[in-house]
């Protein structure tokens, strides 16, 4: 008999899967880790806490010990303001690359908390360019940060977060990166993609639950955002100081939550690290896109832009077609799917992340044929107009 944790669907729970980008399926001995309490302030409580963070900082490739991991109560937009608010100096200058809704969301974070910010936006279908960045910095020297983001979840797009670094860490400027959707399945790798600090969180690719970020960044940096933050809880610089001192978080963690991201992290080292799980999640992406393609339905992006984290498609131009029922028919077989987040045309996503490999893939492609018939919809071919809207941004 195969080990249980290689099932898909874990025979134990019955539950649909979750087609979204997190909170995500986990495995049943994630869900099963979070049966014990746990007092904070204990030693063992602790010693998981050091635990997590040392597998983080390893997770991101840090050998030099340069490195530090700091936890952060809230979902994930609670570290991103965190890390925005700590790291950058009252008097610093932003750069936000947005191609969505998360950039849009930091820079709006940072319009909140009054920090000086610009933007370049690139709409929905294109990536942020090192050129186009490096030329943005070169005309304004007040900007000291830049932030990118890494998968940018509200279209799938994966942004060439490699020559971003290369044009801000070739004009000494600090690049911070949300890699919420991210990191523990693409590389991110400090030996490789110099950054000052990047965020992610427990339930995104190392299929934890949700209940905690975490912000992973040079102890220079950190050393130097002491009494940067805007806010009491959000400051990652005395968090960090606090752990540093007496090992516990400063106000009450997610102790059940811990546990389980400790099973997850297990899960994922067993997998084979970053590799390994990138690996499954574009095996999931590739037969989940051919089987939908083969349905008539498109992709938002091209090929190359595609991220193996979620997919955007294109509803479909058929007067049958309404989302809310494709979603509850989608439900009834099993499958959780994720409505769209663009601006201009309507669509929705399907996710490749959690604890589902190509076989279960398979079965999301079958449903929707399904559903399709059950909706009288003979082809999933998206109006003409967003075809020509896809052609003309994307240019
Ligand atoms: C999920 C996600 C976040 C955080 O979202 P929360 O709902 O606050 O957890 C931020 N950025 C990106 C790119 C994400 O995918």
């Amino acid at each position: 008999m195969t080990h249980p944790d290689a099932a898909f669907p874990d025979p134990r729970m019955g539950e649909p899967f979750l087609l979204t980008p997190g909170p995500l399926t986990t495995a049943f001995s994630v869900k099963e880790a979070m049966l014990k309490d746990w007092g904070s302030w204990d030693g063992d409580f602790r010693a998981m806490t050091k635990a997590l963070c040392d597998r983080l900082v390893a997770l991101a490739g840090d050998t030099k010990d340069e490195f530090a991991c700091v936890p952060m109560q809230g979902s994930g937009s609670f570290a991103v303001e965190a890390m925005l608010g700590s790291m950058v100096p009252r008097d610093g200058k932003v750069l936000v690359l947005a191609n969505g809704a998360y950039g849009l969301r930091a820079a709006e974070t940072l319009r909140v908390m009054g920090r000086a910010h610009a933007l370049i936006d690139k709409g929905d279908y294109l990536p942020p360019r090192g050129d186009e960045v490096g030329r943005a910095l070169d005309a304004d020297p007040a900007i000291t940060h830049v932030i990118a983001i890494h998968c940018e979840t509200s279209s799938g797009i994966l942004n060439p977060v490699a020559e971003i670094a290369e044009a801000v860490a070739s004009r000494g400027r600090k690049l911070l990166v949300d890699s919420m959707s991210a990191f523990g399945a693409v590389d991110l790798d400090v030996n490789r993609i110099p950054y000052e600090a990047m965020v992610s969180s427990a339930n995104k690719c190392i299929e934890g639950v949700p209940g905690f970020g975490f912000v992973i960044a040079r102890k220079s940096a950190l050393e130097a955002a002491r009494g940067n933050a805007h806010s009491l809880s959000l400051d990652v610089h005395a968090q960090w100081a606090a752990m540093v001192r007496t090992g516990q978080w400063r106000f009450t963690p997610p102790t059940h939550v811990v546990a389980a991201f400790m099973e997850a992290l297990r899960l994922h080292a067993a997998e084979g690290g970053v590799a390994g799980r990138g690996a499954r999640y574009a095996r999931n992406r590739d037969v989940m896109v051919a089987g939908m393609r083969d349905l008539g339905f498109e992709t938002l992006l091209a090929d190359r832009w595609l991220s193996p984290i979620i997919v955007t498609f294109f509803n479909p131009a058929h007067p049958n077609f309404v989302f809310a029922r494709f979603y509850d028919l989608m439900k009834a077989k099993g499958f959780i799917i994720y409505p769209g987040k663009l601006t201009v045309v309507d669509s929705f996503r399907i996710g490749c992340i959690g604890r589902m490999d190509e076989r279960v893939m398979g079965r999301v492609v079958a449903a929707a044929a399904e559903a399709l018939a059950e909706m009288g919809v003979d082809s999933a071919a998206p109006p003409a107009a967003a075809i020509a809207e896809r052609a003309k941004l994307a240019a």
